[in-house]
């Protein structure tokens, strides 16, 4: 049985499945508090994608997942010891490299899967480099937990985008090995010298705005809700990637083939 999961599978597994569609997973090496470890993020974008592949593979989709790249870009955690780091350009290249790749072995869509926010602007960048190129892929991206519906907004009472309640819970759903559930706390957030920066963008200096590298509470975490909307997300992704590959790769593809053509 073909699994999608190109680490697991034979060339003749490969060839049969003949994918059109690929999951391109890219994660991050970063300390996540006293209480999670520092594959939180390569753990989730790892395990979203790869079940959902899964799924989508049993329903006749041709899609493949490959290997999650562990390492992305970390500038502004560098304080913090191994917070594993490689440039945005070099980020850029590297998933441009990839998506040439799998061009030219019969790939026709591309969906990356990113969770870290270190990740996000050089992985948008290579988008648009990317489809500067006549002949690329069409390429897109997603959260692993995108499609989950929304279902974490009813659950989770206290947002945070480091090591709170979510990241906590989805690890006590992937990982409980890994949690130290002893130092679960409320951990603070650095204040704004001059609050009207908030609606600014610029880029945090980690140890800083979260000084613990965790920020918020993770003691109202549970492997539950972790549970609830990983499976969420895993089946939202899954039905994506079946519409997806069954798509017809059309000159317009995206978008429907003359829309609004000839009305004028
Ligand atoms: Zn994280």
């Amino acid at each position: 049985m073909k699994s999608g999961i190109l680490e697991e599978m034979t060339i003749e597994e490969v060839r049969e499945l003949q994918p059109n569609t690929a999951v391109v997973p890219i994660g991050s090496t970063e300390p996540h508090g006293p209480h999670l470890p520092y594959g939180s993020d390569t753990f989730l974008t790892r395990t979203v994608p790869e079940e959902a592949v899964r799924r989508a593979v049993r329903r006749g989709a041709k899609v493949i997942c490959l290997p999650t790249l562990p390492i992305g870009n970390n500038v502004n955690f560098r304080r913090f010891p191994f917070a594993l780091r490689i440039g945005v350009r070099t980020l850029m290249r590297v998933v441009e490299d990839i998506v040439e790749q799998l061009a030219a072995d019969g790939i026709e869509k591309v969906v990356v899967v990113n969770d870290h926010g270190g990740n996000t602007d050089a992985l948008r960048a290579a988008l648009r480099e990317i489809a500067g190129r006549d002949g690329s892929p069409f390429v897109c991206m997603v959260c692993p937990c995108d499609f989950s519906g929304g279902i974490e907004s009813k659950l989770i009472k206290h947002p945070s985008d480091h090591a709170g309640e979510w990241e906590t819970s989805m690890n006590l759903a992937i990982r409980p090995d890994l949690v130290k559930t002893d130092r679960l706390a409320d951990n603070p957030f650095g204040k704004l010298s001059l609050p009207s920066l908030r609606e600014t963008f610029f880029v945090r200096p980690w140890h800083l705005y979260v000084p613990r590298s965790a920020g918020g509470e993770s003691r109202t975490a549970s492997a539950e809700t972790g549970r609830a909307i990983l499976g969420a997300s895993i089946e939202g992704l899954a039905r994506f990637l079946v519409e997806l590959s069954a798509a017809p790769r059309t000159p317009s593809f995206p978008y429907i083939e003359d829309s609004g053509a000839g009305s004028s």
